[in-house]
C-alpha cells in the first residue's frame, strides 16, 4: 500500500513549514501521497502541487474548514477540492474575516487579563496569512507567560479562559456544500478531539452522512489506539470511508510526524477507494 498523509498545515494557516518544506519532507519521509489541508484557506496549494511535480510525491489539494455544530467547533478535510473554486473560495474568505475580528477580540481580552500587545504581534507574524490561535500561543510563549503550547491552550486559549473567543464559523452544510462544489471528499478531522458524548458524536455522524459527507479521519495524529479502534468501528457501523493524515504542523506540534502513522484496518473501506475520489490522476504510482 502507498504511505498516504492526508492532513498536514503550512506557513498558509498555522503550520511552521512552507508548503515547499512540506512537499520535502514528504518526500525524505517516504510519503506517497500528501494532502496539503491548511484552515480555511488554499493559499498555499499552488506551491505544493509545483514543488511536487516530478518528486516521488503525490500532492492532493485540500482543505481544512472550521465549522460550528451544535455550539461545538469540529473541522472538515476537504480532499482534492479544485483551488480555484469560486463557491469554496466565497465561503472560505467569509471564515477568514470572522479570523480577523476574532483576533482582534483575542488580543484585547488578553490585554485585560495582563498580556499586551499579542495581536500587533500576530499580524507581523503572519505577513498577510491567517490568524490562528497557534500563532496567539506562539506570540505568549516567546512574551514569557508560558512554557509550552500546550500549557498556553490550557491556560489562555479554550473555553472559560481570558483569551476565549467562542467561533462562529461554518453550518456543517456549508462546508459539505463548498467542499462538494469544488469535487473534493468531505471528511471530518480527528472525530475522537471534540469531546463529544457518544449519543451527540452517533447524531453528527448521521446529519453528516445525510449531508452528503464520506469520510472519517481514523488514523489521525490526535489520536490514541483506542480512538483509531472506535473510530473505524464508526466507519463500519455508518459505512463512511476512512482517511488517515498526521495533522502535521512542524516546530509548532512537535509530537506530530509527517507520514509515521498507525495502519489501516484491513477491513475498511478508505476515500481513496471511493468511485468519487477526485484525485486518481494527481497519483502517478
Ligand atoms: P483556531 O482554528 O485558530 O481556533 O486554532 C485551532 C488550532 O489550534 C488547531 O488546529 C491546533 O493547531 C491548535 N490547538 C488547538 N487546541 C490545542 C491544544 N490544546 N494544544 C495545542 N494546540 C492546539
Ligand atoms: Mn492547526
Ligand atoms: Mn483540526
Ligand atoms: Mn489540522
Amino acid at each position: 500500500m502507498l504511505n498516504y498523509d492526508l492532513h498536514s498545515h503550512s506557513t498558509a494557516s498555522d503550520g511552521s513549514c512552507k508548503p515547499s518544506e512540506l512537499v520535502e519532507i514528504a518526500i525524505k519521509n517516504n510519503v506517497d501521497v500528501l494532502a496539503l489541508t491548511d484552515h480555511d484557506t488554499v493559499e498555499g496549494v499552488d506551491e505544493a502541487l509545483k514543488t511536487a511535480i516530478g518528486t516521488s510525491v503525490s500532492l492532493i489539494p485540500g482543505v481544512e474548514v472550521s465549522v460550528s455544530w451544535n455550539e461545538t467547533t469540529i473541522h472538515i478535510l476537504g480532499l482534492g477540492v479544485d483551488p480555484k473554486s469560486k463557491q469554496l473560495n466565497l465561503g472560505l474568505s467569509a471564515l477568514r474575516e470572522f479570523r480577523k475580528s476574532r483576533a482582534e477580540e483575542i488580543g484585547r481580552l488578553l490585554e485585560l487579563a495582563g498580556i499586551p500587545d499579542t495581536y500587533q504581534a500576530c499580524v507581523e507574524r503572519v505577513n498577510g496569512g491567517l490568524i490562528s490561535r497557534t500563532h496567539f500561543a506562539q506570540v505568549i510563549i516567546e512574551k514569557g507567560f508560558a512554557k509550552d503550547i500546550r500549557k498556553v491552550f490550557k491556560k489562555y486559549l479554550v473555553k472559560n479562559k481570558p483569551g476565549y473567543v467562542p467561533g462562529q464559523w461554518a453550518d456543517l452544510k456549508e462546508a459539505i456544500d463548498w467542499i462538494k462544489e469544488a469535487g473534493g471528499v468531505a471528511v471530518i478531522a480527528h472525530p475522537a478531539r471534540y469531546k463529544l458524548s457518544a449519543t451527540k458524536l452517533r447524531k453528527l455522524f448521521e446529519e453528516f452522512k445525510s449531508l452528503g459527507g464520506g469520510g472519517l479521519e481514523v488514523i489521525s495524529g490526535s489520536h490514541s489506539d483506542l480512538e483509531c479502534i472506535r473510530m473505524a468501528d464508526y466507519c463500519r457501523q455508518y459505512d463512511l470511508s476512512a482517511s488517515m493524515g498526521s495533522d502535521f504542523h512542524g516546530s509548532f506540534h512537535p509530537w506530530r510526524h509527517l507520514g509515521k502513522l498507525r495502519a489501516m484496518p484491513e477491513d475498511l473501506k478508505t476515500v481513496w477507494q471511493l468511485d468519487s475520489w477526485p484525485c486518481e490522476a494527481i497519483i502517478k504510482k
